[in-house]
């Protein structure tokens, strides 16, 4: 695809904290490896923990949008909207003093018209091509393998350092019912078997910058399918088709 990627990167990103049980340990653990990773926040979790959004930042971390409260992107009122993406977005700007850059939707669902729109704002919806099923799976060597099995150039790898609950109100209202640490096994057994294989762990807005072809930005300016298609990076196969029937 004549991509100019550095000789072997990935991305590990971490999604629906900061937590304050987590979130910490993990920064701890990147740190010592020297690894920089992207967070996919929420507006609400952010709001209730401003300091370890600041904490995410300062290690050099890039920090994306991932909604206020955790709802699918579909179908947006204008209300809706100015909660789930403006409020988070200008949260997460002011505590860092970054601009939002990345957007990935709750549960991967959004809409043609929400990515559009997001693209009109200068922010790339991202998906992922691997996951260590994490939100259930509880065993930390069988998040690690389905980790490594994916984990090549170019992959982009879906993790959580917090879990929002599907059925609280809010969204992430509940969401200490299940623990991350086996999350944070899992990343010390990632992190150990990507510098075996030589491959370097960066955040996305280094992934970004060397034209991998999914996030190759002047094409969103063409046609409507290649508009779709660089939308849908990382998103994996069987997502992708029931992306496209619900578009349809
Ligand atoms: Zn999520």
């Amino acid at each position: 695809m004549g991509g100019q990627l550095p000789a072997r990167a990935a991305a590990l990103t971490f999604d629906d904290g900061p937590d304050p049980a987590v979130t910490p340990r993990l920064l701890d653990v990147l740190s010592s490896s020297s690894v920089r990773a992207t967070f996919f926040m929420c507006g609400l979790a952010a709001k209730n923990h401003p300091s370890l959004v600041r904490a995410v930042a300062a290690d050099g971390h890039t920090i994306g949008g991932h909604s206020w409260d955790h709802r699918p992107m579909i179908r947006l009122s204008p209300a809706e909207w100015n909660r789930q993406v403006n409020d988070t977005h200008a949260l997460l700007e002011e505590l860092t003093g970054s601009a939002v850059r990345w957007f990935r939707p709750p549960w991967g669902e959004s809409d043609w018209s929400t990515r559009r729109r997001l693209r009109q704002e200068h922010i790339a919806t991202v998906h992922w091509s691997v996951h260590g099923r994490d939100w259930t799976e509880r065993n930390p060597s069988v998040i690690a393998e389905l980790v490594l099995r994916g984990l090549n150039p170019g992959a982009i790898v879906l993790l959580h350092d917090a879990i929002a609950s599907f059925d609280s109100p809010t969204g992430i209202g509940n969401r200490r019912q299940l623990s991350q640490e086996p999350t944070l096994q899992a990343v010390d057994r990632i992190l150990h078997v990507s510098r075996q294989r030589n491959l370097d762990l960066i955040p996305l807005d280094e992934l970004s910058v060397v034209r991998l072809p999914s996030l190759d930005q002047p094409r969103w300016r063409r046609t409507r399918s290649a508009q779709r298609r660089s939308s849908d990076i990382g998103l994996p196969e069987q997502l992708r088709q029931g992306q496209s029937r619900r578009l349809n």
